[in-house]
């Protein structure tokens, strides 16, 4: 039985100010739930998020990891950077960053590499977008996202890993990928690791993201292969990312 996770992905939002209310808001108020709950804010916010959620079942991530250990690598942050903060997760391939900042599959398992390195458990997000999805090429993207990262890392270093499956055409739209669509892809994806590893496709957990909001999860998180959602707007809300959470129950 693999354990529960929600991730909630803050991007650039929110200020101080409301970012120590949502995350003191959300240890107050957080249930017990059989499964994992992981905050990624931006970088700047990190220190003060993980002195804050200290002793607590709330669990830090974060947004992106850098693709080399250390330099000179203006802006970015390294693994062993975010381990002295104690973030447990990173994000790497988000779809925003693959399109604003033209990572592609190499760098996103470089990023995937130094999050294994330093011990922080990537979160390798894949997706498709509208018109791969209308062409029908959905699997071979989505595959080929995964596959460029198992050259490069590895397939025993998806031990350590987990993998999203974000339709583009579901990241921040309100359009939610049907229970039956998701599973669909990450069923796929799941067979795929098991090509390469029985053991591990046993294992990981795989997830789905793109506007999961607290109607929805309890549908998508029903489904065999679904094993958690990636959350974005709803995570800004204390409220609604703690009934996505809490649609473990039952
Ligand atoms: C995301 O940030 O990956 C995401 C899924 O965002 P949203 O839930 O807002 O669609």
């Amino acid at each position: 039985m693999r354990r529960g996770l929600v991730i909630g992905n803050w991007k650039m939002n929110i200020n101080w100010h409301s970012a120590i209310a949502l995350v003191d808001g959300i240890v107050a108020d957080m249930p017990a739930v059989n499964a994992d709950l992981v905050v990624c804010p931006p970088y700047l916010y990190i220190p003060e998020v993980s002195a804050r959620i200290t002793d607590t079942r709330l669990i830090c991530g974060s947004q992106n990891i850098a693709a080399h250990a250390e330099g000179a690598y203006t802006g970015e942050i390294s693994g062993s950077m975010l381990r002295e903060f104690d973030c447990k997760y990173a994000i790497v391939g988000h779809s925003e960053h693959r399109k604003y900042y033209a990572d592609d599959n190499v760098v996103v398992a470089k990023r995937y590499r130094q999050a294994i390195a330093s011990g922080i458990v990537p979160i390798l997000s894949t997706g498709d977008s509208l018109a791969q999805r209308k062409q029908g090429t959905t699997f071979e993207v989505v595959a080929k996202q995964i596959e460029d990262v198992i050259d490069i890392a590895g397939i025993d270093s998806f031990h350590h890993a987990v993998i999203s499956y974000e339709p583009l055409w579901a990241i921040g739209t309100g359009r939610t990928a049907t229970g039956e669509q998701a599973q669909e892809v990450l069923e796929f994806i799941r067979r795929l690791i098991d090509s390469k590893s029985p053991e591990i496709a046993e294992k990981i957990q795989i997830l789905y993201g793109g506007s999961v909001k607290p109607e929805n999860a309890k549908n998508l998180l029903a489904m065999p292969d679904i094993d958690g959602v990636l959350v974005g707007g709803a995570s800004l809300d204390t409220d609604s990312f703690l009934k996505i959470y809490s649609s473990f129950q039952n």
